[in-house]
């Protein structure tokens, strides 16, 4: 039906409703006998959108929370603005992203479902390949001096949190970072290196906090005002 993911039907004499199963493997859209073929795929036309989103989460796909439908012209979350999208066919093998203040994406020409699906996937790729990228020049900047050596760095989605740091110094990081502005990305990379010595918000945690970035206080307050409204924005 989108042509993204497979559609089953299931007509139930005991079904009053149409409805939609989503399942990691594709959709079943469970039809009533007395509701007639075109009515259930027009339902099923207005709820494709819900059901590649669900898809998406219950496969645990990094990246769900990203708008599903990108649109040229319009513009996407990032570094904490609105960045505007430009989306051009282009012969070639597969989909390009260019950032100079705006995203061109280069996209060969296909079918519409799988123009979007690759605009979408090269976007998000794109986006955590930079992100971790700034990562590691934070790390750099803020690790050597004070010793503050993580053992590994790990960018994933996190529900709930910005930043964990573990007790074997192994960091997260929520990859939803890469829609805040730049300074509360390196706010949070070095809250959590600052955990490798000081496994509290101790004083002398703070203290530590401030030797690295003296302005800390309004990456945290920044967080506290608009963290949960990012979170809830991109869910
Ligand atoms: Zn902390």
């Amino acid at each position: 039906m989108s042509g993204d993911f497979p559609v089953s039907f299931r007509y139930s004499r005991r079904a009053k409703n149409l409805r939609l199963v989503v399942k990691p493997s594709g959709v079943e859209l469970v039809v009533p006998l007395t509701v007639g073929k075109a009515k259930a795929l027009a339902f099923l036309r207005q709820h494709c959108a819900w059901a590649e989103h669900k898809m998406a989460e219950l496969r645990g796909q990094a990246g769900n929370q990203f708008p599903q439908a990108l649109k040229s012209g319009e513009t996407v979350p990032f570094q904490g603005r609105e960045v505007p999208l430009l989306i051009r066919e282009v012969p070639g093998r597969g989909a390009k992203v260019h950032f100079d203040g705006q995203f061109v994406i280069s996209v060969p020409p296909g079918p519409p479902a799988q123009a979007r699906q690759r605009t979408r996937a090269a976007l998000l790729t794109w986006i955590k390949v930079w992100l971790r990228d700034e990562v590691e020049n934070y790390t750099a900047r803020h690790t050597e001096r004070f010793g503050l050596q993580p053992r590994q760095i790990r960018i994933k989605q996190m529900k709930s949190r910005w930043g964990s740091c573990g007790p074997r110094n192994d960091i997260n990081l929520n990859w939803l970072l890469a829609f805040a502005p730049p300074s509360i990305l390196e706010y949070v990379v070095v809250h959590e290196l600052c955990h490798i010595r000081y496994r509290d918000h101790s004083a002398q945690f703070w203290q530590l906090v401030s030797h690295h970035l003296p302005d800390w206080a309004n990456g945290r307050q920044w967080l506290k005002e608009n963290g949960a409204d990012l979170l809830r924005r991109l869910e």
